[in-house]
């Protein structure tokens, strides 16, 4: 049996096309959704996301802002724009850029965000919606695996599964989600003493780690769905031979570019699956796509419209 790939691209781009279309009709209506991005310093990977999600919110109609501000700025001024970003109603989603600069308390500037306008899905009156099974502002990526999972045609009701990582932002959100759709959920870390023991028996295996080629093809039950959600880079072609045995195009690609991509599944364990998501263009894609379904998501709470998109 020959793996399916799940191609996130493709799914982001079914997404973004919904989505485009709710905010034409939200716009129809007189409220364009309005999102914005808080950036406070300049680290340049931070830079390169959030332009990235303006530039694609812009691109669908959203009323995209990004408010870039110093690293010296301090925790009570950033508190002060929240506050601001709170009471403007042009403004139906915040995103602050994580990570924020040492000095100043993350928990304390997420639980400023109006939870209602909390697109990131961070705030806990959201993640304590989620978990009781409310209506709420679901964490990006992991609402991001649901689609793909959905929109797979795989069924998760009843099926075993194990979430590998237990992240605020990925493992335990994905986890909840899984649990609210009906699955037996087994959430594993680095605590774990027998990972492999779990991920054998698994029907549905979600790995959020960062480790690159963590889950090795001994650890994958024949004609698992693997989603896998690490993105690593490798710079050092030792690490790309090792985890692409053989793989010439691979070699090539890193000695074009002095890096590749890769997941937290060594690349042969897909071969035993059933279906799993490529690493780039799988789960990657799907982030940005759902930041701007929550976007549309947001401004239809607030006005207490139906948010079926
Ligand atoms: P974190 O570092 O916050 O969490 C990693 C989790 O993995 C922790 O729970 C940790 O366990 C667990 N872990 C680490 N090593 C092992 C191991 N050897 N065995 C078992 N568990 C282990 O990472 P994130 O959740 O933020 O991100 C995880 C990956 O997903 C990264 O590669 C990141 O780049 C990627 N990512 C991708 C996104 C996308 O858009 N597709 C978005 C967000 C993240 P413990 O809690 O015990 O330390």
């Amino acid at each position: 049996m020959s793996a399916r790939v799940l191609d996130g691209v493709a799914i982001a781009a079914e997404i973004k096309e919904e989505v485009g279309r709710e905010v034409r009709s939200l716009a129809e209506a007189g409220a364009v959704p309005g999102l914005t991005v808080v950036l406070v310093g300049s680290d340049p990977a931070s830079e390169i996301y959030v332009r990235s999600k303006v530039k694609s919110s812009a691109e669908l109609g959203i009323a995209s802002n990004l408010i870039t501000l110093g690293v010296d700025t301090s925790q009570a001024e950033l508190l002060g724009i929240l506050q601001q970003l709170n009471e403007d109603d042009a403004v139906d989603g915040i995103l602050v850029q994580l990570p924020l600069p040492r000095h100043i308390d993350t928990r304390a500037i997420l639980e400023a965000v109006d939870p209602l306008k909390d697109v990131d899905g961070f705030h806990p009156v959201n993640v304590g919606r989620l978990t009781i099974g409310q209506e709420s502002l679901v964490p990006c990526t992991p609402a991001g695996v649901m689609q793909v999972l959905q929109r797979s045609g795989i069924a998760v009701r009843g099926r075993d599964c194990v979430m590998v990582g237990r992240s605020d932002i990925v493992g335990k959100p994905m986890s909840t989600l899984l649990l609210n759709a009906g699955a037996t959920v087994a959430v594993c870390h680095k605590e774990t003493r027998d990972l492999r023991e779990y991920t054998r028996r698994a029907e549905i295996l979600v790995v959020a780690t960062g480790v690159p080629g963590l889950i090795t093809p001994d650890m994958v039950a024949e004609g698992a769905v693997l989603i896998d959600v690490g993105i690593n880079r490798l710079d050092r072609r030792e690490d790309v031979e090792r985890l692409f045995p053989g793989n010439a195009a691979k070699l090539a690609a890193f000695d074009k570019r002095g890096s590749v991509l890769v997941g937290d599944f060594a690349p042969q364990s897909y071969l035993r699956s059933s279906a799993y998501t490529p690493v780039p263009g799988g789960v990657g894609a799907l982030t940005i796509a759902m930041l701007m379904h929550n976007t549309v998501k947001a401004a239809r709470m607030r006005r207490s419209l139906p948010t079926d998109v």
